[in-house]
């Protein structure tokens, strides 16, 4: 449990760290709330020759509403995105996932951009991106980009940053109208990991005819994905509860599910399957108040 040896600097700013990133190569890694990394140094599965510490960089962690979007700077800790009142305002997804991650240590130091850079299969913060269709900005030596979360999630901890970025910022949208959001997950016991997780969103027209919808998975594939099977079954669709089990039944279609001490395929599967019909209904739930 005692990490190899490293070296440690702390940037003053995001030029100086990707200044570092460039020099030291695949030697260096970034460490923000160290609540994914370190557990790995510390099992020796990471090994990183020196630590670039951007948890001190300013401008890079806050909550802000930009137009029609929700800012949220990488650095922002799961505990600060969970407590806003921006964000329980004008996007309840966000707040209700990042409630849901591990305990309050790790809720206190974890942040919302190394969650979603570390590429952790079973992470909660990807699937609620997802389902909201956000977008992370990126910095590096090339300049920088917006990559919509779709085209962020690549593999097995794996991510469209190139080794030079870091993922400043977040951007989801401000909900409105009469929506409802829901994540619901199957925790593991020991860490608060999702065996399975689904975060949904979804917006009512009149009538109770479902306008709009996003559904993020998290757990059972190599990397979460958007359910867009089942939003396609549902969107334009007057809500019933069989209209909404049977659209859910489809979200482990085409998936290679993951297998592993805690959960084999079949059940992965199956838990995936119940817990979006049961998030897309207590979602619709929440649009009757
Ligand atoms: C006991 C325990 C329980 C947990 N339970 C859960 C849980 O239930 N659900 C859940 O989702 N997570 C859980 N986590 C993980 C936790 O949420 C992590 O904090 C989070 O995944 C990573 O954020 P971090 O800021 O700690 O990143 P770090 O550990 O500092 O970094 C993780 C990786 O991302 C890279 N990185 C960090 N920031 C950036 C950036 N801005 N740009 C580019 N690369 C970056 C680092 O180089 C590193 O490779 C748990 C962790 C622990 C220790």
């Amino acid at each position: 449990m005692i990490p190899a040896p490293f070296d440690y600097m702390a940037p003053a700013s995001l030029e100086e760290a990707i200044r570092a990133l460039a020099s030291h190569g695949e030697e260096a890694k970034l460490l923000a709330g160290g609540h994914s990394l370190l557990p790995l140094m510390k099992l020796r599965l990471a090994e990183p020759k020196i630590l670039v510490d951007i948890s001190r960089i300013p401008g890079l962690r806050g909550i802000k509403a930009e137009g029609d979007k929700i800012a949220i700077g990488a650095l922002t800790t799961h505990y600060q995105i969970e407590s806003s009142e921006l964000i329980r305002e004008k996007c309840p997804l966000l707040a209700q996932t990042a409630s849901a991650i591990g305990d309050v240590q790790v809720r206190n130091r974890g942040t919302i951009g190394g969650s979603l850079a570390h590429g952790d299969p079973a992470a909660d913060l990807p699937a609620a991106i997802l389902a909201l269709g956000g977008e992370v900005h990126a910095r590096g030596t090339a300049g920088e980009r917006w990559i919509k979360a779709e085209d962020f999630f690549l593999g097995l901890m794996d991510t469209a940053l190139e080794p030079t970025e870091i993922l400043t910022e977040i951007r989801v949208p401000i909900l409105s109208g009469r929506y409802g959001t829901a994540y619901l997950k199957a925790p593991q016991k020991a860490s608060g990991f999702a065996i399975v997780g689904v975060a949904a969103w979804l917006k009512i027209a009149s009538k109770g005819v479902c306008e709009e919808i996003g559904i993020g998975v998290t757990g059972l594939d190599v990397k979460p994905y958007r359910a867009k099977g089942v939003e396609e079954r549902l969107r334009g669709k007057k809500l019933t509860p069989t209209i909404m089990e049977q659209a859910a039944s489809q979200v482990a279609q085409g998936v290679d599910a993951l297998e592993d001490i805690h959960a084999s395929a079949e059940f992965r599967s199956h838990l995936a399957r119940v817990y979006t019909a049961r998030a897309i209904q207590e979602a619709a739930k929440r649009t009757e108040k």
